[in-house]
C-alpha cells in the first residue's frame, strides 16, 4: 500500500526557533519610531498573533484613529523589517530549537510528506528568520502575516498555496499542523487537520491544553516519537 501524502503546516517562533532580542527590538523601535512613543513589548506577548495584530494592538494603547490604522501598520510594518533585517543576529540570542534540524532533515527524508509555513510573520520577516539557520529551502511556501490580519485567516490560505505548489490535494486527515500556542491549535481545528503542540513556555500550558490538540510534546528532542505523531503511526 502506498502511503498517504502528508502536508505539515509549521509556525515559527516557540516552534522552530526563537527569534531573540533583535527581533522584539526591531518592532518596538519600528512603532517608537512611527508613533513617537516609547513601546515596550513584553516578552510573549506576541505569541500566537499575526504582525499586523501585534502593531495593532499597539496603535489602539496609543489612542491612533481607526481610519489612520492602514497607513500606521504599512509605515510600521515596512519599518519592522527593515530593522529586522540589520538587528536579528546582532544580539547572538536567537537559537533553532534542539531537535528541530533533525526533525526537518527526517521529514525531507520522506517522499510523502511535504513542509509549509503558517505563520503570523509577514513573509519577508518569516525569510529573514529562517535565513541565518538554512531553514528556508525546507520551507518554500506558506500563509503570513500579510495574508490576514487574524491568525484564523490563515489556515485556508496556508492549504491552497501548498496545495498549488505541490500540485497535490491533501486530506484533511493528512494534514498536521505544528506550533506552539492555543492559536496554532485552533488553526488547525479549522482545516480539521491533526494538530501537534510543543509547550516551549510552561506557562502557556494550561491554555494549550485545554485547545485540545492531538498530541502535546514538551520539547522537539525525540525525533523518533515527532514521526510518529506526525505519520499517526
Ligand atoms: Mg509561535
Amino acid at each position: 500500500m502506498t502511503e498517504a501524502d502528508i502536508l505539515i503546516l509549521f509556525d515559527i517562533d516557540g516552534t522552530l526557533l526563537s527569534p531573540g532580542k533583535g527581533a522584539r527590538n526591531a518592532l518596538s523601535q519600528a512603532i517608537e519610531e512611527v508613533l513617537e512613543e516609547p513601546v515596550k513589548i513584553e516578552r510573549g506577548f506576541c505569541a500566537g498573533k499575526t504582525d499586523p495584530m501585534i502593531i495593532a494592538n499597539f496603535l489602539t494603547k496609543a489612542g491612533c484613529m481607526h481610519e489612520e490604522f492602514p497607513l500606521l501598520l504599512k509605515l510600521i510594518s515596512k519599518r519592522y523589517l527593515e530593522l529586522l533585517e540589520e538587528k536579528y543576529t546582532a544580539f547572538d540570542d536567537g537559537f533553532m530549537y534542539p531537535g528541530i534540524q533533525e526533525l526537518l532533515d527526517e521529514l525531507m527524508m520522506h517522499g510523502n510528506i511535504y513542509l509549509a509555513l503558517l505563520t503570523g510573520n509577514l513573509e519577508k520577516g518569516a525569510r529573514i528568520k529562517l535565513e541565518p539557520y538554512g531553514l528556508n529551502d525546507y520551507l518554500p511556501v506558506g500563509a503570513f502575516g500579510d495574508d490576514g490580519f487574524m491568525r484564523t485567516d490563515l489556515p485556508r490560505v496556508a492549504l491552497q498555496r501548498s496545495e498549488i505548489f505541490y500540485d497535490m490535494k491533501f486530506e484533511p486527515s493528512n494534514i498536521v499542523v505544528f506550533g506552539d500556542t492555543a492559536d496554532d491549535v485552533t488553526c488547525g481545528k479549522l482545516l480539521h487537520a491533526r494538530t501537534i503542540a510543543v509547550v516551549r513556555n510552561p506557562s502557556l500550558e494550561e491554555l494549550i491544553i485545554s485547545s485540545k490538540p492531538d498530541h502535546v510534546f514538551k520539547n522537539t528532542e525525540d525525533t523518533d516519537l515527532l514521526i510518529s505523531a506526525i505519520m499517526n503511526n
